[in-house]
């Protein structure tokens, strides 16, 4: 099982990162060390400043390569929510020395997910929109209707790449309003009002 994680989606979080709009889809891996399903995070020795990128995130229910995008939504039946924690400290030095990203995103437990899956006949993408709370406070919303690549044009571009796998999950991108997190701090989030997500910090 792979996580796969699209970068820059929404253009309003490219504009808050100063990076430019990407012209065709971004991805990196986190690997499966990286899933998290408890509630509560460790905050990792490593890094001083841990950013939560609340996302869509998308399961693969059946295994493709070279999944045209006609035939993408066929690939994928539920949605839920997910973070995808970044050293934002250690992606910065590796964006000036140009080195791979895994170190700041792949980390162990650096992808909590809900348990909870809400079948895609629920949910109206064109209307959607999920929100991240820092302690009751909102920090992010997200409109899936601002993606730049849709998940289908996500799934036929990674297809082309990577074979997927049934499990395999995409986390679709975070929209503006990254911010760091704190031990004490708690994460909530919700889709459509609907409270998917709820991480201590420790
Ligand atoms: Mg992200």
């Amino acid at each position: 099982m792979k996580i796969v994680c699209i970068g820059r989606n929404y253009a309003d979080h490219a504009k808050e990162m100063k990076a430019e709009l990407p012209k065709e889809p971004i991805y990196f891996l986190k690997p499966d060390t990286a899933l998290l399903k408890e509630d509560t995070f460790y905050y990792p020795a490593f890094t001083k400043d841990l950013h939560f990128e609340c996302e869509l995130v998308v399961r693969i229910e059946k295994v493709g390569k070279h999944i045209s995008p006609e035939f993408a939504h066929k690939y994928y039946t539920h949605f839920t929510l997910g973070i995808d924690f970044t050293a934002r400290d250690i992606q910065q030095l590796c964006k000036v020395k140009g080195l791979p990203w895994e170190r700041a995103k792949g980390f162990d437990h650096s992808a909590p997910i809900s348990s909870t899956w809400i079948p895609k006949t629920e949910i109206d993408l064109d209307a959607a929109e999920f929100k991240l709370f820092k302690n009751g406070e909102l920090q992010q919303i997200g409109y899936p209707k601002d993606f730049i690549f849709s998940i289908d044009t996500v799934i036929a571009y990674v297809s082309q790449y990577l074979t997927l796998k049934t499990g395999d999950l995409i986390f679709t991108g975070t929209p503006a309003g990254v911010g760091p997190v704190q031990i004490g701090d708690l994460l909530t989030a919700e889709l459509n009002g609907q409270p998917l997500l709820e991480l201590k910090i420790a």
